[in-house]
């Protein structure tokens, strides 16, 4: 095969041509259009200025099968300080990395002094349960998450992952035993500083553990609401164990998780390392599902569209009917999922976001729909609930119905759908 040096094909920032990893020409599959960048939230002020949009079109490398995004929103933008998302707020997130730390211990043991160094790691809840193994923890985090994790008592250089941030932790804190990116490893830009960054931290026996949003789950549930300016690409096993090999590194081992809607987690490791049995097994299903050939971006494509004319449809029918509704939650994925389907707040009044959320009083960039508290809905009680973040679906009905909540729910994908 030949070699390609990305690089040199592809700018920092702004439309690129060649693959994120192997550096050959790459065709869009699926496009969203042009949309805001999902966190940018507008105040009462900033609604009376323009608002930024930007590509959005996924995709796929005929090389190594890289789904990914042709478009790359300079990360200052992307993850501005005062981005407002916390991992701790989300429950289905805690129980993930309490079980990590728990899956990580049983593999590989985690010792007493062990460093972990966990890469964009928010407000430091990844940490916490390595923590409370006796592990050595730090983080590295650029927004002001950083912030709440110091003072939560999780190390915490407030810095983008870089050569710079990853030699400042190794000359404070040593080499890293686990190094993690959960939901991170797929946002960043320029995978060759990335991967540099990475190797500057681990030795022979370092383990570096991944979780990104898993191909094979976006394709099988519709979920094109998880295609969004800070997901960069979408991995699938072949070509992850390609970049690993690109860097001197083997993928080892693979698994599926439930977190964020279907996420796999891969291990790696310095040198050229055999792959476990469950790995072998998971590429063999991807092959079996298609995930390689071309035809199946083409039916993804056909189904999102159908998806998004149903929920519209489902939607106007509502509203045309009297019905007042209503979206629950105002997460990156619902915004997303409202600027493909063209939704404003002619169609649903307002969004409601937990308590206490950063987000209530602010309007949710490209549809402008106003976020209140969830106070505020079971005051109200409007007779639907469009639940925007589905992929936690169940966890919010019972919530909802748990604290007081009357009316009905909406489920959007992978089929529009209502449920009492
Ligand atoms: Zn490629």
């Amino acid at each position: 095969m030949k070699k390609k040096n990305t690089k040199s094909k592809n700018k920092d920032v702004g439309h690129i041509k060649g693959c994120q990893i192997c550096g050959d020409d790459i065709a869009i599959v699926f496009s969203l259009g042009h949309q805001p960048v999902t966190q940018r939230y507008l105040t009462e002020e900033t609604l009376h200025e323009p608002e930024t949009l930007f590509p959005l079109n996924l995709s796929r490398c005929s090389n190594c099968g890289l789904l990914q995004l042709d478009y790359i929103v300079d990360p200052e933008v992307v993850f501005a300080k005062d981005y407002p998302y916390r991992t701790g707020l989300t429950k289905m997130l805690i129980r993930n990395f309490e079980e990590l730390a728990e899956t990580v211990h049983r593999l590989y043991v985690i010792n007493n002094n062990d460093l972990v160094v966990d890469i964009g790691s928010n407000d430091g809840t990844l940490l916490k349960p390595f923590k409370a193994k006796g592990a050595r923890v730090v983080g590295v985090e650029p927004t002001d998450a950083a912030k709440d994790a110091n003072k939560a008592g999780i190390p915490t250089v407030q810095a983008y992952f870089d050569a710079k941030s990853s030699e400042k932790v190794v000359k404070k804190y040593g080499k890293a035993r686990f190094l993690t990116a959960t939901n991170a490893f797929a946002h960043i830009n320029e995978l060759p500083a990335l991967m540099k960054a990475v190797k500057n931290l681990m030795d022979k026996d370092s383990v570096f553990i991944s979780e990104s949003q898993y191909l094979m789950d976006i394709l099988a549930k519709n979920e094109f609401d998880t295609i969004y300016h800070e997901h960069l690409r979408f991995y699938s096993l072949k070509p992850l164990q390609k970049l690993f090999e690109i860097h001197g590194m083997s993928l080892v081992d693979a698994e599926r998780i439930s977190a964020a809607g279907g996420s796999i987690r891969a291990y790696a490791m310095n040198g050229k390392r055999p792959m476990s049995e469950r790995l072998r097994k998971l590429i063999k299903e991807e092959e079996k599902a298609g995930i390689y050939d071309e035809q199946t971006y083409r039916k993804f494509a056909e189904k999102n569209i159908t998806a998004k004319n149903e929920f519209l449809s489902l939607l106007l029918r509502l509203k045309s009917e009297g019905h007042k509704i209503v979206g629950l939650t105002s997460s990156a994925r619902s915004n997303s999922l409202l600027g493909f389907c063209k939704i404003d707040d002619k169609i649903l009044d307002y969004l409601a976001e937990k308590d206490g959320s950063p987000k209530i009083g602010l309007f949710a960039p490209g549809s402008h729909i106003r976020v209140v508290s969830e106070s505020e809905l079971l005051k109200d009680q409007p007779p639907y609930l469009a639940v925007l973040s589905w992929h936690i679906g169940d966890e919010l009905v019972e919530k909802m119905k748990s604290i007081g909540y009357k009316g009905k729910f909406i489920i959007p994908l992978p089929l529009a759908k209502i449920i009492e």
